[in-house]
């Protein structure tokens, strides 16, 4: 798969009922949920990536070792 947020290879480590969870190289291990997929397809916006990986590595440094990005994480353009 692509990853979500950078569109480099990764691999899908879960498809689950709410949430894909993503191992991206570069973006390391996260999730995304549905709704944030669909709001995301819904409007075509694009991540903002240097945000989403300072946020991703704000989650982690707070202890979250697969941080979930949620529609309301504002984390795209
Ligand atoms: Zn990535």
């Amino acid at each position: 798969m692509r990853c979500y947020i950078c569109d480099k290879d990764a691999d899908q480590v879960d498809s689950q009922r709410d949430a894909d969870l993503v191992d991206c190289h570069s973006c390391g291990s996260y999730g995304i949920s549905r709704s944030a997929l669909s709001v995301l397809h819904a409007n075509a916006y694009v991540f903002n990536i240097a945000r989403t990986l300072d946020w991703l590595r704000q989650e982690r440094k707070a202890g979250q070792a697969r941080p979930m990005i949620h529609s309301q994480s504002g984390l795209w353009d």
